[in-house]
């Protein structure tokens, strides 16, 4: 996908949903993407002309000269933003009152991080291991999880990196894991002989560099525990220092158990996709995105960060909502630490940052997490003025 998505101006897929994880790294690279256009999309003669718009999800064939004219000019637009932001990356990320949100990039290649450098990202919240292995025949070994990392450490220097471990199942599921076994950390402690080699190459690059491990869709307090004391084994059997494990909090069983949690991590950070489709009982990979602004969602995340909060740890969001504009200002309003977001995002998100006013936002966001309905929540964000442009 990241070969695809490098020589692409613009893909359009049959199926698929917005956090499926083929438009997450398309999103990453800033290369438009549509999902869930159905069989037609097959048909459009090779030569027709075509304007793909990943922001409102929309495909026309065969445009007219009006509508190519106002692509060019957004899309000159956002060169222009890009070109400021890039200027901008030594500005800190710190609100209009002086609250510092640090931005991290989601990355699984050092294109993605170069990317994000480029806009002052202050590291990675969040490396997808997996993404290296999604054709791999057999469990990958100590070497090759060692292979896949460090190169992206090296491209870091000192810059802090999240690195999840395996998160394998539902769309991520390659040969060598067997249907059925879960997802996430269960599916690690399922399959342990697995897990301990990728501890074992990842571990020993914490020597030389700022790593934390993360684990992710951690069913609860107990989980972590278990997942810790294998850790502590690895760590004792190779003699390398300890390094900080923090857990993913992505499923309402999570959320409710988030005090537990906090107490068994080092940081939390909150996987809004997951968390968004295990709350509203949505089908993330089979095209429906429910929206991460509905209020259980957001009390959910709410939940989370007070726990954090309560045990003096940090707590991230790294899900997709870290940057649209109506969930960033509430996240930045909930309290949240970190926002890890793809690189395409970090310079504008940057941006956003430095527009907001925290307190303004503590505010918003106390007044979303007491509505009942989504639409509600919209409603009260587009009808403050958020200085937030794309642009
Ligand atoms: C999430 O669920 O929000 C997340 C960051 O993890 P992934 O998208 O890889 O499931
Ligand atoms: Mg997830």
């Amino acid at each position: 996908m990241p070969e695809i998505a490098g020589r692409a101006a613009g893909i359009a897929l049959v199926a698929g949903g917005a956090t499926a994880h083929a438009a997450i790294v398309a999103r990453s690279l800033g290369v438009p993407m549509v999902c869930g256009l159905g069989e037609a999309i097959l048909d459009v003669d090779p030569e027709a002309v075509v304007l793909l718009d990943g922001e409102q999800g929309e495909v026309v064939l065969d445009p007219p000269a009006s509508s190519i004219a106002r692509a060019k000019t957004m899309m000159q637009t956002g060169g222009k933003a890009d070109i400021r932001d890039q200027a901008e990356r030594e500005l800190p990320s710190i609100t209009r009152d002086g609250r510092m949100v640090t931005v991290l990039v989601n990355a699984a290649s050092v294109e993605e991080i170069q990317l994000a450098l480029s806009y002052g990202a202050a590291g990675v919240g969040l490396v997808r291991t997996e993404l290296a292995f999604l054709h791999a025949p057999h469990w990958p070994d100590a070497a090759a999880h060692r292979a896949a990392v460090a190169p992206l450490l090296a491209a870091l220097g000192d810059r802090p990196a999240v690195v999840r471990v395996l998160d394998l199942g539902a769309d991520k599921s390659p040969p060598f894991v067997a249907p059925a076994v879960g997802r996430g950390l269960e599916l690690l402690l399922a399959e342990r002989r697995g897990f301990e080699q990728q501890l074992r190459g990842l571990l020993p690059l914490g020597a030389d560099h700022d790593l934390r491990l993360m684990l992710p869709l951690v069913a609860g307090s107990d989980q972590m525990r278990e997942a810790r004391a294998l850790i502590d084994d690895v760590v004792a059997e190779l003699g390398c220092a300890p390094v900080p494990i923090g857990a993913m909090v992505e499923t309402p069983a999570a959320t409710a158990d988030a005090a537990g949690l906090a107490a068994e991590s080092a940081f939390l950070s909150i996987g809004t996709n997951d968390l968004t489709a295990t709350t509203l009982g949505e089908d993330r990979f089979g095209g429906s995105v429910g929206p991460s602004h509905h209020p259980e969602v957001l009390r959910g995340i709410a939940a989370t960060v007070a726990a954090a909060r309560t045990a003096r740890i940090r707590v991230e969001v790294c899900g997709e909502a870290a940057s649209t504009p109506l969930m960033t200002p509430l996240l930045v309003g909930i309290g949240v630490d970190e926002l890890s977001v793809g690189a395409a995002r970090v310079g504008t998100v940057r941006r956003w940052i430095r527009a907001m006013d925290h307190g303004e936002l503590a505010d918003l966001a106390q007044r979303a997490l007491a509505l009942d309905t989504a639409e509600e929540v919209a409603a009260l964000i587009e009808n403050t003025q958020l200085d937030l442009s794309e642009g």
